[in-house]
């Protein structure tokens, strides 16, 4: 059957990227692998300057039919100026809001060859395979009130609220669970229940649904404590699943121990289609439009390339899929072909293209 890819390069080095998928999904179909087909629309600065929004209407009807969407990077001075709501970030949050994504997957793979790559000893990082489990529509970023008011004696006084609901504690555990079956069967729940009462149902619930899932071991860990562990010991750990916030510093934190940017896939995903059990998702590299190199050729397409295998292994269940392209860029990587943001001595420095080129050319 069919299935509908919705592709959304963004600005900068998002088109550059996204090039080198669209040539990796002519490949795969050419070669009977895969069954895709795929539109584009605009999304960012490029659909500011086309629509005078950061995405269309019509646009968003496709993402929001399509079975995975897949996304660049948005964003550059050139929008700067752009009011705040139609900025190109806004047509990220757009996207995430509409396909109600409450799941950010952040997986922090060491290539064995860029082991030297991190800020961490080789021995610390290298096979290192942990994937962070974000909640990412709710938390202390949304709650209300959120607010700063002027007390009227020189001093002002700002709210951010932390609140959680059981539901959404236990639908994000789920995700977490779920994928750790498919990994090495461990979760360790992050969250600060010894000052929070958030933190309190954080761990209830996530206990409750712990218990669902017998065959997969379960860990509380302080999220204090997971921030030192992950730069400690990384490889202690499998699956951590924890709110908005300590996501947001977290998987940043397990990021840099693979040691470059241009390297980091995610996915966001929603809840199951309680009909069809298929979710929505959107793919993307964890980095942004990278203006200081677009339109250079230096733009790394390993992150982007990265998404769309989680895309085969998150979306389309082809596991195998996924597992050979990340054998290809192992592979690539293994044969000394540097992107110049991962150059080392010693190793070949190549283009966008060719680094994508030579990923397709693995794959056979
Ligand atoms: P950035 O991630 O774009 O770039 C940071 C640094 O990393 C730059 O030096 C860049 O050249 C390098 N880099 C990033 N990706 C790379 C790749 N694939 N290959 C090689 N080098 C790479 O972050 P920034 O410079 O802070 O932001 C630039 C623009 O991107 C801003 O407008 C920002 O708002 C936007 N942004 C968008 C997203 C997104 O679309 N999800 C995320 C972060 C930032």
């Amino acid at each position: 059957m069919t299935q509908e890819l919705f592709l959304l390069p963004g600005d900068g080095i998002g088109t550059e990227i996204m090039a080198e998928v669209e040539k990796l999904i002519a490949h795969l179909n050419a070669s009977g692998k895969t069954d895709f087909s795929t539109d584009s629309g605009l999304v960012g600065g490029c659909a500011y300057d086309a629509h005078g929004e950061a995405i269309s209407d019509a646009d968003m009807e496709k993402a929001l039919g399509a079975d995975a969407v897949i996304f660049g990077a948005v964003g550059g001075a050139k929008w700067d100026g752009v009011p705040y709501e139609k900025r190109p970030e806004a047509g990220l949050l757009r996207l995430r809001k509409d396909l109600q994504l409450f799941a950010n997957l952040r997986p922090a793979i060491v290539y064995p060859a860029l082991a030297d790559a991190s800020s961490l000893k080789r021995e610390l990082v290298e096979g290192l395979d942990i994937l962070i489990v974000r909640e990412l529509t709710g938390g202390v970023y949304f709650g209300e009130p959120k607010e700063i008011t002027d007390l009227g004696n020189g001093q002002k006084r700002a709210v951010d609220t932390q609140v959680y609901e059981t539901y959404e504690i236990d639908r994000i555990c789920r995700v977490a669970f779920d994928l750790a079956r498919t990994r090495s069967n461990l979760v360790h729940s992050a969250d600060k229940k010894n000052v929070m009462k958030s933190g309190v149902l954080w761990d209830e619930v996530a206990r409750q649904v712990a218990a669902d899932y017998r065959d997969v071991k379960f860990e509380h860990i302080l999220a204090d404590n997971a921030a030192m562990q992950l730069v400690r010991n990384p490889k202690q750990f499998d699956v951590i699943v924890t709110d908005n916030l300590f996501g947001d510093i977290l998987s940043d934190a397990a990021a840099m121990l693979t040691g470059s940017l241009g390297m980091l896939p995610s996915a966001s995903l929603g809840a199951p289609d309680p009909d069809t059990g298929k979710r929505k998702a959107l793919y993307e590299p964890v980095h942004g439009s990278a203006p200081d190199i677009a339109g250079k050729g230096l733009a790394n397409p390993i992150a982007m390339i990265a998404s769309f295998a989680m895309a085969m292994r998150y979306s389309f269940n082809m596991v195998e899929l996924a597992d050979e392209i990340e054998s290809a860029i192992a592979a690539v990587l293994g044969g000394g072909l540097r992107t110049g943001d991962i150059m080392q001595e010693g190793c070949k420095q190549v283009s966008t293209e060719e680094m994508g080129a030579a990923i397709v050319a693995e794959i056979g």
